[in-house]
C-alpha cells in the first residue's frame, strides 16, 4: 500500500525539486561556463525558468488542504497549518 500523499506534501516535493534545479543550473553556469556565451544565457535563462516555475508551484499548491490558508514562509518546514492547526501532511488534527 503507497502512503497518502497530500497535496501539500507533493506541492513542497514539487518546489524542493525545482529549486535544487535552479540552484543546478545556476552553479553550472558559474562555473562550466564564461559570462555572455550562448551556453551561459541558456543555463542561465534555464535557473531563471526553474525559479520562475518554484514561484508557479508554491501559488499552486503551498496551501493548506484544509482551510486553504495560503503557506509561503515556513513551507520547506512547518508539518502543521498555522491556522487551523491540522497536520499538512496527514491532515489530522494535532492534539495540544
Ligand atoms: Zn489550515
Amino acid at each position: 500500500m503507497k502512503p497518502q500523499v497530500s497535496d501539500f506534501e507533493r506541492g513542497r516535493r514539487i518546489v524542493i525539486a525545482l529549486i535544487a534545479l535552479a540552484v543546478a543550473f545556476g552553479l553550472a553556469a558559474l562555473m562550466f561556463t564564461k559570462e555572455g556565451t550562448t551556453e551561459n544565457m541558456v543555463l542561465a535563462l534555464a535557473s531563471l525558468a526553474c525559479i520562475i516555475a518554484v514561484i508557479a508551484a508554491a501559488m499552486r499548491y503551498c496551501r493548506c488542504p484544509h482551510c486553504g490558508k495560503r503557506i509561503v514562509n515556513g513551507v520547506l518546514v512547518l508539518k502543521v497549518c498555522p491556522s487551523c492547526k491540522r497536520s499538512l501532511i496527514t491532515g489530522q488534527k494535532i492534539k495540544k
